[in-house]
């Protein structure tokens, strides 16, 4: 297990096999989401799963789009289509993705998204169509200064 601290948060790289069964799923998830990817642009395909409050799975994969700033990334298609059927509460989230040399992390706005609805830090799991290691993270670790909005009186 290779542990890195960022943030004063823990990350791991864990193999697949000796992660928990819910995570397993919440990956493969994931990757069965990526396969519907529409990226005929970036030819990246990616695929996300969030876990909601009542345990059940929403996926989503990134769609692209030939005006470009239309495409939406597969984190934010599962919290929409998570969000617009009632489940407004995240629990965790894995993301897929193939690089050869490095984990595809959620960008910027993605954190963002994820964060508003995750009401404590939860786990993000990034990893490859054939997951063998495991990027192990947490939102807070992603994002650990998310924008909050200053309360209104
Ligand atoms: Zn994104």
């Amino acid at each position: 297990m290779n542990i890195h601290e960022v943030n004063g948060k823990h990350e791991s790289v864990q193999n697949f096999c000796e992660l928990g069964k819910d995570a397993q799923e919440l990956i493969n998830a994931a990757i069965e989401a990526r396969k519907f990817s529409y990226s005929p642009y970036s030819k990246f395909k990616v695929g996300a799963a969030i876990r909601v409050g009542d345990g059940s799975i929403i996926s989503g994969c990134n769609v692209e789009n030939a005006a470009y700033s239309p495409s939406i990334c597969a984190e934010r298609t599962a919290a929409c289509k998570a969000i617009s059927t009632g489940h407004s509460e995240f629990k965790a989230a894995a993301v897929v993705a193939f690089q050869q040399d490095s984990f595809t992390t959620p960008c910027g706005v993605c954190r963002q998204v994820l964060s508003e609805f995750a009401k404590e830090d939860i786990p993000i799991y990034v990893a490859k169509p054939s997951p063998v290691r495991v990027l192990v993270t947490s939102i807070k670790s992603l994002l650990p200064h998310s924008f909050v909005p200053l309360p209104t009186d």
